[in-house]
């Protein structure tokens, strides 16, 4: 998987995908990243990439050369190293579908991804009809720029992309793979404070383990996620309780 930031802050980027397990598979190959910085495709001597919206109203947008300039710029490189030329290119926004795990899966599958994030107002709408394929959100709330928004979906789909996780930390039994949370986890010591692990997960009987983690996943989701709980019923009406 080869990821490629459009950004005014790339160092924001790069520190902190190069920690913990994306800097694992960083190194391992298994992940490429290159953050770009829009400020070098600037076309004056002070580098100003902003300027002030038309029609008025407070802060500054950002200017759509640049922006495509920078886009160019990525996409040669990646039609030079044989990639596709229908990369997928993410804007960061408020205004975008809200992102899942059934996103991460669809874009764990790709090649390449372009992320563009946008700071200030936002982007001057015409660079962004030149070249966004996807418009993404990561919440209703708004933040200050696109990077936190572009790194938490490299980091859910770098999770899923083969070789990123090893056997220990395997994403399959994770929250939302099935369409439930995941069950309480519990590691030593078997008594913490007075409060014992529950009997069954010492027994060894995998099965009944595994009926127990099931009964907890439902529970849990009932109880905090009544939305998944409800789409989860419809699928399998045998398990409702
Ligand atoms: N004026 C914009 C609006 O009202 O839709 C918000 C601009 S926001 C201050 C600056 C940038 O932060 C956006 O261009 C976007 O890239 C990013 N951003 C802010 N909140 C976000 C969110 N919830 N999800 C994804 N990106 C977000």
């Amino acid at each position: 998987m080869n990821y490629h930031v459009m950004t005014l802050f790339p160092d924001m980027i790069t520190n902190a995908m190069s920690e913990s397990i994306t800097g694992r598979a960083l190194k391992a190959g298994y992940l490429a990243l290159e953050a770009v910085n829009i400020r070098d495709f600037a076309d004056n001597k002070h580098n100003r990439v902003d300027d002030y919206p038309y029609g008025g109203g407070a802060g500054m947008v950002m200017q759509a050369e640049p922006v495509y300039r920078c886009y160019e710029d990525i996409m040669t490189r990646i039609r030079e190293q044989g990639g596709s030329a229908a990369a997928k290119v993410i804007y960061l926004t408020p205004q975008g579908k809200v992102f899942d795990q059934q996103m991460a899966k669809e874009y764990a599958k790709e090649e390449d991804l372009i992320f563009l994030c946008g700071h200030y107002e936002g982007i001057d709408e015409r660079a962004l009809e030149n070249i966004v394929t996807d418009y993404v959100s990561i919440g209703d709330y708004v933040l200050t720029g696109g990077e936190l928004p572009a790194m938490v979906v490299i980091d859910t789909v770098s999770r899923l992309v083969p070789g990123v996780l090893n056997n220990e930390e395997s994403a399959e039994t994770e929250s939302f793979s099935d369409g439930l949370l995941e069950y309480p986890q519990y590691t030593r010591p078997a008594d913490y404070n007075g409060k014992a692990v529950p009997e069954v997960l010492l027994s060894g009987h995998h099965a009944n383990i595994e009926k127990w983690r099931h009964e907890k996943s439902l529970e849990r989701t009932r109880k905090f996620r009544p939305d998944l709980y409800e789409a989860y019923i419809k699928e399998h009406p045998e398990e409702s309780r």
